[in-house]
């Protein structure tokens, strides 16, 4: 063989192993591909299944349109106000950890003889309780069965009445326990994709731009994230917002006026604060109900649903809740001020970290079932965006990192409004920014390649939307198989009348 033709048959060699693999592995645009498809699982909700809004009447409305603002986050009147070199001091640790928690197993490193570690389970209750489990000696590595624990070191000798002991700390983690949810009916297994609700408090379309980078960039780039540019807040603060994200419910009259149609509070004489929400309309509940392992986190004593002094959930309203760590912090029947100073401040950790953390654990600890999460950042930039930009290799880490686990997942990170506080509040531009909290929305892999969802999607960023279109949104993702509540779903949305689902996801709902 000459030598022209031994290169010509290796080209064609090469050529062809090349196509092989191509062909074998069809996941050669992305490698980590998962197969889901809206047609695999229970249809949506029928049209009788749901209460949607009236149709408007729009007499004595003169002001009835609203034109969507293209806001610049530097725009030059808040430059000012910026300080994108905002760093917290450099910090070293305070405190020596004499207990660990590692892939779920507990130790110290406490040596000498005199004095003795100790654990005890912080069991979740509900939004204001937790129940202690019993002390014991960490005599070997133990493996308790809570999320939340409680640890202490102390002097073996010293009787001393109120003696406080010189070391206590407080872990965290994510505890699979399997004998207590009920085993899969035995049928075909549907790989249904996750869905995640990342929210970092008071946070604008233009401050997420601006201060979060890194952030923005791995999202928009590696998950294909769409942003939703003209997401506009319900309310004032957390909790109305809150309520119309995951309840679907406002509860405010909106008197009839020249900018508004006027509208009923779907809670009478403020039953959503004097009554429990567990057998409302709660969307966890109906993806529990879909064959969903759940999870709410917040760094927050008080949460979104029970503020200021509202019942909330009075059961437990996930599957995993962090609220055992927040109220030996900060809650007025369990705080430590001790434990809540050694966790963060002395260990250098910061509360945002503390549920990224979990959130991460709760992700690895359920890789087989489909999973709902609400992790909720209240600390962060609450009262100063300009907290923001230290954070941004954080999160980007964490998206970085959990690429691969959050492929076939519906990932929801936005704000439910914007900051409203501070000099930038008061200016024309921040006034806005208070208005249009930010929403990036990554789909399902799959769905991303589905030319008809895809397209809505991309066609509805570009609209108005409000956090009802979310909780609509969360509805069509879930879709248990029986209905969880027997009274018809109240469903809002700017989209209503024509499709209030497809303010997000999809346009099916309407094309009975
Ligand atoms: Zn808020």
């Amino acid at each position: 063989m000459s030598n022209y033709t031994v290169i010509k048959s290796v080209i064609i060699s090469l050529i062809a192993v090349s196509l092989l693999v191509m062909y074998l592995d069809n996941a050669s645009l992305n490698p980590f591909v998962f197969d889901y498809t809206f047609g695999d699982f229970p249809p949506p909700l029928e049209y009788d299944e749901i209460i949607p809004d009236e149709k408007p009447d729009y007499k004595g409305v003169f002001f009835d349109h609203c034109e969507l603002p293209h806001l610049n986050p530097w725009d030059p009147t808040i430059t000012r106000f910026l300080r994108p070199d905002n760093k917290p001091a450099p910090c070293k640790p305070t405190i020596k950890q004499l207990t660990k928690l590692e892939n779920g197993t507990l130790t110290t490193s406490n040596t000498d003889k005199n004095s003795t570690c100790a654990y005890r389970c912080l069991y979740p209750v509900n939004d204001y309780d937790l129940k202690y489990g019993n002390w014991a000696n960490i005599t070997k590595p133990m493996v308790p069965d809570c999320d939340i624990i409680e640890t202490k070191c102390f002097d073996n000798h010293n009787t001393t009445k109120g003696y406080v002991p010189f070391y206590e700390f407080m872990h965290a983690q994510v505890y699979r326990n399997d004998t207590k949810i009920e085993p899969e009916e035995n049928e075909e297994k549907i790989k249904l994709p996750d869905v995640y609700v990342i929210i970092i408090d008071a946070v604008s379309h233009s401050s997420f731009v601006r201060t979060l980078p890194r952030t923005y960039h791995e999202l928009m780039a590696n998950y294909e994230a769409i942003q939703f540019p003209h997401l506009n807040k319900v309310a004032l603060n957390s909790r109305p917002n809150a309520l119309a994200m995951f309840l679907g419910k406002s509860n405010r009259n909106i008197e009839k006026s020249p900018i508004s149609v006027g509208y009923t509070s779907d809670f009478q004489n403020n039953s959503d604060c004097r009554r429990p929400l567990d057998d409302d309309q709660w969307i966890g509940k109906r993806f529990k109900a879909a064959g969903y392992t759940t999870m709410m986190n917040d760094d927050w004593a008080l949460g979104p649903m029970n503020w200021p002094s509202c019942k909330g959930f009075v059961r437990m309203g996930t599957d995993h809740m962090m609220k055992p760590f927040q109220l030996k912090i900060e809650g007025r029947k369990y705080a430590n001020g001790q434990i809540g100073h050694n966790v963060h401040s002395a260990s250098c950790k910061e509360s945002f970290e503390s549920l990224m953390n979990y959130l991460d654990d709760f992700i690895t600890a359920y890789p087989d079932k489909p999973k709902f999460t609400i992790t909720w950042n209240v600390n962060l930039a609450h009262s100063n965006n300009n907290n923001l930009y230290h954070a941004d290799g954080s999160f980007y880490e964490f998206f970085r990192k959990n690429e691969e686990k959050l492929n076939n997942s519906f990932v929801f990170v936005l704000g439910d409004h914007g900051i409203r506080f501070g000099g930038l509040r008061h200016t024309a531009v921040g006034n806005i920014e208070d208005n249009n909290p930010f929403l990036l929305l990554t789909l399902p892999w799959s769905l991303r390649r589905d030319p008809q969802i895809s397209s809505t999607v991309r066609e509805n960023a570009h609209q108005l939307i409000t956090h009802y279109d979310l909780y609509a949104t969360f509805v069509d993702i879930a879709r248990p198989k029986s209905d969880t509540n027997s009274s018809k779903l109240i469903l809002h949305g700017l989209f209503s009348g024509k499709s209030s689902l497809c303010a997000v996801v999809c346009s099916r709902f309407y094309d009975h």
